[in-house]
C-alpha cells in the first residue's frame, strides 16, 4: 500500500515528501476515495436512529484521508509541479468530483441529516455544534435535497444549461480577446513605453513574421500601453477596444448569454426558494442580505464620492495643464495618474529595495507575531520538504506549547504557479480528545537573491509577505473541534480580514523600526520615505474606489432583482452608471459582456467583497491604532474572537464580540484619505 495511505510515521507528523513517488498519487486517491464511501455507508447503514454523533459528527470526519493526500497533491501542483502532475490532476478531479456529488446527492444520508436537523432545537448543542449542524443540512439544501423529483430535473437541467452559457461567456472573452492586435510600425508611436514592454510587443510581432510592434489586450501588453504611450489617439484605440470585448456584431457577443444567465440564476434561486440570485448567495456571506449590501455600497458612494470628484478635477487640471487636455477621457486615466504620481512622489522601488532585505522582514513579521499573540518561530533541519528551497518552522505559544508547523518557500521557479498563497498539508481539529495542530505554508514569488545581493523585497512584496502570513496566522492559531470550520474555512467576504489587517503593520513606524533596516549599513529607513509611501498608497483612491463601487452595484443589479425587464445590457449599465461616472460615456463599449468575475467566474453577488474586506481590516485596525499597535489586549480579543474561531459562529457575531460594534466605514475613508 502506497505511503500516503499509512499513518505517517514522521515528525510532528508531518509530510514525508522525499518518500512520496508521483506513481503513489493515482492508487493513493483511490483507495482514499473507497474508504470515504465505505466511511459514508456506515453512517447511511447504521441501524440506530440518526443523531448528531452517528451523522453530522460522522460525516465531519469522513474522508479525512482523502483529504490529507488531496492537500499534499493539489498544494504540490501549485507550488511544484510537472507534466506527469498535471496528468495525474486531470486524471483525478473528474473522480473527486464525483465522489462530492455522490455524497450531496445522496438521499439516504440527506434523509438523516435532516432528521437530526429538525430536533435541532432539543439537542442542547453548543455553538460550534449548532454551526456545524446548519452547513452539513444547507449543503444539501442548496443542492435542491428538498426538492421534488420534477423540480429536482429542472434544478438539473438549470445547471446544465448555466454550465455551457458561463463556458460560452469565457470563450468569446477569450476569442475578443485574442481577436484584438495594435500593430505599430512607426518607432515614435512608442514614445513613452517603458523597454522592457517595447521588446516584448517586438518579439510578439517577429512570432508572426510581421515588422514592428504588436501590443494586445492580455494585460501584461495592454496595461503598460496605456499607462505609458504618449500617443493618446492610439490610447484610445486600445481601449476602446478593450471595452468592446463580446460587445460587438458578430459571433462572439455575448449580450444574450448575460440576459440568458441571469434569467437562469434567478429562476434557479426562485426553484429554492429564495427572492433572488443575491439572497441565495448572500446567506452563506457575512453581509446576509442584499439590502445590507446595496446599502453598503451606497454609503460608501455617497461618502467616498466628493473626493473621487475632488481627484478627478485635480487630474483633469493636471492633464489639461501638461497637454492641453480639454476633456479627461478614460484612455487617460491611468497616463496621467502615473504621470501625477511620478511628478508627487517620485518613488521607486529600487529606492526602498535595500531597506527590506527578505530575512529581515520575515523576523519583523515573527517579531510582530510574538508581540501580539506570544508566537514564536524556531527554523528548524528535521522536516522534510518538497524542495530543497522551502524552510521549515516549529511555532511555540509563551508556555513552548507546539502551536503549529510553518513552511516558507519564497521565491520563483519553473513549475510553481504565478502570484503569492497560504495553504495548508493538514488542518487543525481536535479528535479522541487530542488537539491536532495544523501544518501551514505559505508560497511566494519574491525576488532572488543574487552572487552579491541578499533578496531585497519591493514594498509590494513586503505588503504581499504580511498579507500571506496573515492568512497563515489564521490558520496557525485555529483552536476549534471539527476539521471543517477550522481556520479560514470561513464566509468568503470574511475570509481577507485576517491577511489584509496584517498589511497595516507594514505603514506604522513602530512596526518598520523592527525590520526596515538598510542590507547594508543597518539603518531604518527614513520617516519622509514611509510618509511617501502612506500618501502614495491612498493617491486617486477616491476614483479608484467610485470604480469599485460601480461594478458592485452592477453586479447587485444584475443578480438582486428579477432581471426579466431587462431588455438591451447597455442601456441598463447607463441607468444603473449613472450616480458613480466621472468620465463621458464610450458609446461602442460596455463592461457586462467581458465581466467574467461575476459571469464566469465565483463572484456572482460578491463583488462588493473587495470592498467590504477593506472597511473591514481599517475599521478593525483603527482598534489596535486606538490602543496601541502592540497592544495585548486588543490582540488577545483579535485572537480569542477572530483567529482561534475559524467558521464555527456567523462571522458578524464574532467580529461584534471582538469589536464591539458592527464595522463602519469610517475608518477606512480616514486611512485612503478621502475624509
Ligand atoms: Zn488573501
Amino acid at each position: 500500500m502506497s505511503i500516503l495511505n499509512q499513518r505517517f510515521n514522521t515528525v510532528h507528523d508531518t509530510a514525508p515528501f522525499s518518500q512520496i513517488k508521483n506513481e503513489d498519487y493515482i492508487p493513493a486517491f483511490d483507495v482514499a476515495i473507497e474508504k470515504t464511501k465505505a466511511e459514508i455507508e456506515a453512517i447511511t447503514g447504521n441501524a440506530e436512529v440518526a443523531n448528531f454523533e452517528n451523522t453530522i459528527v460522522a460525516m465531519t470526519y469522513a474522508g479525512m484521508e482523502l483529504d490529507r493526500i488531496s492537500n499534499i497533491f493539489f498544494n504540490l501542483h501549485a507550488a511544484e509541479t510537472n507534466d506527469e502532475l498535471d496528468q495525474i490532476a486531470q486524471e483525478v478531479a473528474p473522480k473527486l468530483s464525483k465522489l462530492a456529488n455522490d455524497i450531496t446527492l445522496n438521499p439516504q444520508l440527506f434523509e438523516r441529516v435532516k432528521a437530526v436537523f429538525d430536533q435541532r432545537d432539543s439537542l442542547s448543542l453548543n455553538k460550534e455544534q449548532q454551526t456545524l449542524l446548519q452547513k452539513s443540512y444547507r449543503d444539501f439544501v442548496r443542492n435542491g435535497a428538498l426538492l421534488n423529483e420534477d423540480k429536482k430535473e429542472s434544478l438539473r437541467q438549470i445547471d446544465a444549461e448555466l454550465a455551457v452559457l458561463k463556458l460560452k461567456f469565457g470563450e468569446n472573452v477569450l476569442a475578443e480577446t485574442n481577436a484584438y492586435q495594435l500593430h505599430i510600425t512607426q518607432e515614435r508611436d512608442l514614445a513613452g513605453l517603458p523597454e522592457g514592454t517595447i521588446e516584448a510587443a517586438r518579439g510578439l510581432a517577429a512570432s508572426q513574421e510581421k515588422p514592428g510592434w504588436i501590443f494586445t489586450l492580455d494585460f501584461p501588453s495592454y496595461i503598460p500601453f496605456v499607462t505609458y504611450a504618449d500617443n493618446r489617439e492610439l490610447r484610445r484605440e486600445i481601449a476602446i477596444a478593450a471595452g468592446r470585448k463580446a460587445f460587438q456584431d458578430n459571433s462572439h457577443n455575448n449580450e444574450d448569454n448575460i440576459r440568458k444567465i441571469v434569467q437562469l440564476r434567478f429562476q434557479r434561486a426562485q426553484l429554492l426558494g429564495y427572492e433572488t440570485h443575491a439572497h441565495f448567495v448572500l446567506e452563506e456571506r457575512m453581509a446576509q442580505q442584499p439590502s445590507k449590501v446595496n446599502a453598503f455600497l451606497n454609503d460608501l458612494l455617497q461618502k467616498a464620492k466628493p473626493a473621487a470628484e475632488r481627484e478627478f478635477q485635480e487630474l483633469s487640471a493636471f492633464a489639461r495643464k501638461r497637454d492641453g487636455i480639454d476633456q479627461l477621457e478614460k484612455w487617460d486615466t491611468a497616463y496621467y495618474s502615473e504621470k501625477l504620481k511620478q511628478e508627487k512622489f517620485s518613488l521607486d522601488d529600487e529606492l526602498l529595495k535595500p531597506y527590506f532585505q527578505l530575512d529581515k522582514v520575515l523576523d519583523g513579521v515573527f517579531t510582530i507575531a510574538q508581540k501580539l499573540y506570544g508566537l514564536h518561530f524556531h527554523e528548524v533541519q528535521h522536516i522534510d520538504t518538497y524542495h530543497e528551497e522551502v524552510r521549515t518552522f516549529e511555532v511555540v505559544d509563551e508556555t513552548n506549547e507546539l502551536i503549529a508547523i510553518f513552511y516558507a518557500d519564497f521565491f520563483p521557479r519553473k513549475g510553481k504557479r504565478n502570484g503569492a498563497w497560504m495553504t495548508s498539508f493538514k488542518p487543525q481539529y481536535r479528535q479522541d480528545g487530542k488537539n491536532e495542530r495544523p501544518h501551514i505554508s505559505i508560497v511566494c514569488n519574491f525576488t532572488r537573491p543574487t552572487a552579491t545581493k541578499p533578496s531585497l523585497l519591493t514594498f509590494n512584496e513586503v505588503t504581499t509577505l504580511f498579507h500571506e502570513f496573515g492568512h497563515a496566522l489564521h490558520g496557525m492559531l485555529a483552536n476549534t473541534t471539527y476539521p471543517t470550520l477550522s481556520g479560514t474555512s470561513v464566509y468568503w467576504d470574511f475570509v481577507e480580514l485576517p491577511s489584509q489587517i496584517m498589511e497595516n503593520w507594514c505603514y506604522e513606524k513602530e512596526a518598520l523600526e523592527l525590520f526596515a533596516k538598510h542590507y547594508q549599513s543597518n539603518e531604518t529607513i527614513p520617516m519622509e520615505l514611509i510618509e511617501k509611501i502612506k500618501e502614495s498608497a491612498s493617491f486617486l483612491e477616491g476614483m479608484a474606489t467610485l470604480r469599485q463601487l460601480s461594478f458592485g452595484i452592477l453586479d447587485m443589479g444584475w443578480h438582486g432583482q428579477d432581471p426579466s425587464d431587462i431588455q438591451k445590457v447597455k442601456a441598463f449599465e447607463n441607468e444603473t452608471f449613472a450616480s458613480t461616472q466621472l468620465y463621458p460615456d464610450v458609446k461602442e463599449n460596455a463592461v457586462s459582456p467581458s465581466f467574467s468575475h461575476i459571469f464566469n467566474g465565483g463572484y456572482s453577488s460578491g463583488y462588493y467583497s473587495y470592498k467590504w474586506a477593506e472597511v473591514l481590516d481599517a475599521d478593525a485596525f483603527d482598534y489596535f491604532k486606538q490602543n496601541g499597535i502592540f497592544n495585548r489586549d486588543i490582540a488577545n480579543k483579535f485572537k480569542d474572537n477572530i483567529l482561534s474561531k475559524g467558521g464555527t459562529e456567523h462571522p458578524m457575531e464574532l467580529y461584534k464580540r471582538f469589536r464591539g460594534q458592527e464595522p463602519q466605514v469610517e475608518p477606512l475613508l480616514k486611512r485612503a484619505g478621502l475624509i
